[in-house]
């Protein structure tokens, strides 16, 4: 691993809340004919006396990587797995929502997670926020001359399964779950990210500004520009008119950006 790699993993992992690294042993790189040998040396080795201290010389720093460089959307899912119980959110969802849209999307947007109806459906904002949504984007890209259908972006949330009485999701939940974000974005590598609302912008900028703040300027998620701007479900209250035209100044410039 060269200065840049080790400098981009060490983000990744300040990203997901992990400062404290250790010092793990590089598995030696055999030949198959070398390691057969090795192998038979050591199975006729006498045992070393326990009390002997390990003679054993100082490795290079091998950091694990939590993102394969072969990374692909199944495969990410795939490690997510069909009953994934590695948060309390397992215990009252009925169905992992972990995406969808184009794999070579070049705009991604991220949302909180799954309501009632993509628990059932097990598909992101397909619920009255999510027909907002797909109006939304459908509806400013035909005004703005951009030829694009919802099927051509990717949609997902921050975590995949659907939070009791849709809570926002608890940091330990967003983080043991961002992980997943984290390589679906890698692996599109989209050349703009919107998030929608707060906690998808707390898990992307690590942030505690909220979205009247964030919204309609330019931020990073590592090099990928992204923009912040308002929640559907916030938008469908009916007296948020200001917010509403502001979500389709924000929309406007992401689509424009990305498309143009
Ligand atoms: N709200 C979200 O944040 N995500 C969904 O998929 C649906 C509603």
């Amino acid at each position: 691993m060269n200065r840049d790699e080790l400098r981009a993993q060490l983000a990744f992992y300040a990203d997901l809340g992990v400062t404290d690294l250790y010092r793990r042993e590089a598995p030696p790189v055999l030949e198959t004919q070398e390691a057969a040998q090795v192998s038979a040396r050591i199975a006729q080795a006498p045992a070393e006396p326990q009390s002997a201290p390990p003679q054993t010389k100082p490795e290079p720093t091998v950091l694990i990587p939590l993102t394969p460089t072969d990374d692909t959307l199944e495969k990410i899912q795939q490690d997510i797995g069909d009953n994934c119980r590695r948060c309390r959110l397992c215990e009252q969802r009925s169905k992992i929502v972990f995406g969808s849209g184009s794999a070579n999307a070049r705009l991604v947007f991220v949302g909180e997670g799954p309501g009632a109806d993509e628990d059932a459906q097990g598909v992101p904002f397909v619920g009255r926020a999510g027909q907002l949504l797909t109006q939304m984007i459908e509806n400013t890209a035909s005004k703005e001359g951009i030829p694009i259908k919802r099927p051509d972006v990717y949609i997902c949330n921050v975590v995949k399964c659907r939070p009791p009485e849709n809570r926002t999701p608890l940091p330990d939940e967003m983080e043991i779950c961002g992980e997943f974000l984290f390589r679906q974005l890698m692996t599109i590598q989209p050349k703009a990210i919107c998030a929608l609302g707060s906690t998808a912008a707390k898990a992307l900028l690590a942030t505690k500004d909220g979205v009247t703040r964030l919204r309609g300027k330019w931020h990073k998620w590592r090099d990928i520009p992204l923009m912040v701007t308002y929640h559907p479900s916030y938008l469908l209250r009916p007296y948020n008119q200001d917010a509403k035209r502001e979500a389709w100044e924000d929309l406007k410039k992401v689509l424009h950006y990305v498309y143009d």
